[in-house]
């Protein structure tokens, strides 16, 4: 399942409960913000296909099964 999310949704699991036991939750959450920000909005991009739902929403609307640039 690790691996499954670190391919399909740029994400480790246990990466993520790795670095929440060394640095501790509030450390966690300030990267995650940190790394789904939006370079061009600041807003959150989801995970599920790399999209800022403010900026990229048309493409999202005209292709629901994109994912991450993948074709
Ligand atoms: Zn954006």
């Amino acid at each position: 399942m690790d691996k499954r999310y670190r391919t399909k949704y740029h994400m480790s699991m246990i990466e993520n409960l790795n670095a929440i036991k060394e640095n501790g939750m509030q450390a966690f959450l300030l990267n995650q913000e940190e790394k789904w920000r939006c370079p061009k909005c600041g807003g959150t991009i989801c995970c599920h296909n790399g999209l800022c739902f403010d900026c990229d929403l048309e493409t999202f609307l005209l292709n629901k099964k994109y994912r991450w640039n993948e074709k």
